[in-house]
């Protein structure tokens, strides 16, 4: 007889690793099973992001900003520095070792909450009574489990380019761009999202000719046409050479070059590379479940169709993170975790708002934005630079801007566009002034502590009144 739980999850990205500890918490008896190992066979929970997403991309972005700011950036502040060199291999093994770190700090994490770990793969079968058969394929020995609910948190993988297979050799996924064992000389990238853009700009600040191709005529569509170009002339500025409205014929193999055939406007391209990264989107990991025989409806995307408490309409079975509908990134999946937790313990839940979801690009300048980013009947704006802002200045990066936008009617925040240096951080004032329906007017008679960065977005409540003072 297989043991039964109150709760399984499959897959321990950050939304089934929060969803498992925030249940053992309410004192249910929860099992958590990923198929995740480390390139030295561990397991090793925390899914894409801890292992080949946010956490190792912002580990190389770092490193990349401090090998350029070494070598450019001193001369400002009367610092002249020499001889400053790359070591690729020491730059990955820091990399790995906070994966490592952060990796199997939740296997500590799972031990402490009393959660049964195993590592495999899950496949949910049928419910019978009111429980979840779950059948687990495990290097050491099949079993089966058994769980009153079942949260399907089994995330999302890198979507194939049509005729360009990924070896992770010269062609590349975000795996194999975060594991270069050298800086290419010329690197390729087909995609100018969220992925392209920070894993060119790794490579690019170590010293690699970057060219982006993308598909699409609009850069960052999520941002307004005037914003989204101050971010493209700032990296273009920097070196990343970015075509739009490419259409990508084929990669052809030249000696150990590569050869992008592309058009643009109906005219022929080619560009040699040595390196090539694929960064065309992400598609959820539901293949293998047997949605007919689970009763599962998938959405548009091929993802599991849930509804705004991430049921799936069969009782007990839930699904959160890149599986399911909204944007693919790991605090949403980590807030839909505990929320669907929180619902299997009876805990009242708040639905989650998909439309105040912070999103964030961590270039040099950082892009950050939340909620309404576009002009619109009955919004108003609040603009101030980077370039007035004290704090700013003295860290020598006081390019970009934050903008506000604002109901005429209320007075409320309702989204934000942040171009600048920590925006990542500077987002989450605004995101929690959203969540708590502040106006901007409680912003601005808010007290922000001088000189600081948040002082910006200060600014701009004032100006969304035409008050600027520094303006
Ligand atoms: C290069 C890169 C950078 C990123 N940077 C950011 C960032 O800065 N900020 C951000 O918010 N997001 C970022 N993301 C996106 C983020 O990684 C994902 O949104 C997040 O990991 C989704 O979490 P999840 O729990 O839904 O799934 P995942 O993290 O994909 O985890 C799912 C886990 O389930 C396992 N699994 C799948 N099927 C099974 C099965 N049948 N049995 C057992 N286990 C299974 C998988 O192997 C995996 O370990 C980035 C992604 C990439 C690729």
């Amino acid at each position: 007889m297989s043991t039964l739980y109150d709760v399984a999850v499959i897959g321990a990205g950050p939304g089934g690793y929060v969803a498992a500890i925030r249940a053992a918490q309410h004192g249910l008896k929860v099992a958590c099973i990923d198929d995740y190992a480390s390139p030295q066979g561990e397991p090793s929970p925390g899914g894409t992001c801890l292992n080949v997403g946010c956490i190792p991309s912002k580990a190389l972005l770092q490193s990349s900003e401090l090998y350029h700011a070494l070598q450019h950036e001193g001369a400002a502040h009367g610092i002249s520095v020499s001889g400053a060199k790359l070591d690729v291999p020491a730059m990955l093994a820091r990399k790995n070792a906070i994966v490592t770190r952060l990796t199997q700090g939740i296997r500590l994490l799972f031990e402490r909450n009393r959660i049964a770990f195993f590592h495999g793969r899950a496949t949910p079968q049928r419910s019978q009574d009111g429980v979840w058969q779950l059948s687990l394929s495990q290097p050491a020995a099949p079993q089966t489990l058994q769980a009153r609910h079942v949260i399907l948190a089994m995330g999302s993988r890198p979507r194939a380019l049509p005729g360009v297979a990924v070896d992770n050799v010269s062609i590349l996924d975000n795996a194999g761009a975060l594991a270069l064992k050298s800086c290419p000389a010329r690197l390729g990238v087909i995609g100018a999202g969220v992925i392209g853009l920070e894993l060119g700009s790794v490579w690019q600040r170590l010293g690699a000719q970057v060219t982006l191709l993308e598909m699409a005529d609009a850069f960052l569509p999520a941002l307004e046409k005037r914003l989204s170009g101050e971010v493209r002339k700032a990296l273009t500025a920097g070196g990343m050479a970015m075509e739009f409205g490419v259409a990508l014929q084929r990669v052809e193999k030249r000696g150990k070059a590569l050869v992008l055939h592309w058009q643009q406007g109906g005219e022929d391209h080619q560009t040699t590379v040595d390196k090539l990264i694929v960064a065309v989107g992400r598609e959820p990991n539901s293949g293998e479940l047997d949605t007919e025989a689970l009763g599962l409806t998938k959405d548009a995307r091929g993802g599991i169709a849930v509804d705004e408490l991430c049921r799936t309409g069969q009782p007990g079975l839930w699904a959160i993170g890149d599986l399911v509908r909204g944007p693919m990134l790991a605090h949403k999946a980590m807030h839909e975790g505990i929320q669907v937790a929180d619902a299997i313990a009876g805990q009242p839940v708040v639905p989650i708002d998909l439309s105040a979801i912070p999103a964030v690009i961590y270039t040099d300048p950082e892009v950050a934005w939340v909620g309404i980013t576009q002009p619109a009947d009955g919004i108003k704006k609040g603009s101030a630079p980077f370039g007035a802002n004290g704090r700013a200045l003295a860290l020598g990066r006081d390019s970009g801007r934050c903008t506000l936008y604002v109901r005429e009617d209320t007075d409320r925040l309702v989204g934000a566009a942040i171009i600048g240096p920590q925006a990542s951080e500077l987002i989450n004032e605004i995101t929690m002034a959203m969540a708590f329906q502040a106006s901007a007017e409680d912003l601005s008679l808010t007290m922000h502590a001088h000189p600081t960065l948040s002082e910006v977005l200060h600014e701009a409540a004032l100006a969304a009144d035409k008050r600027a003072i520094h303006g």
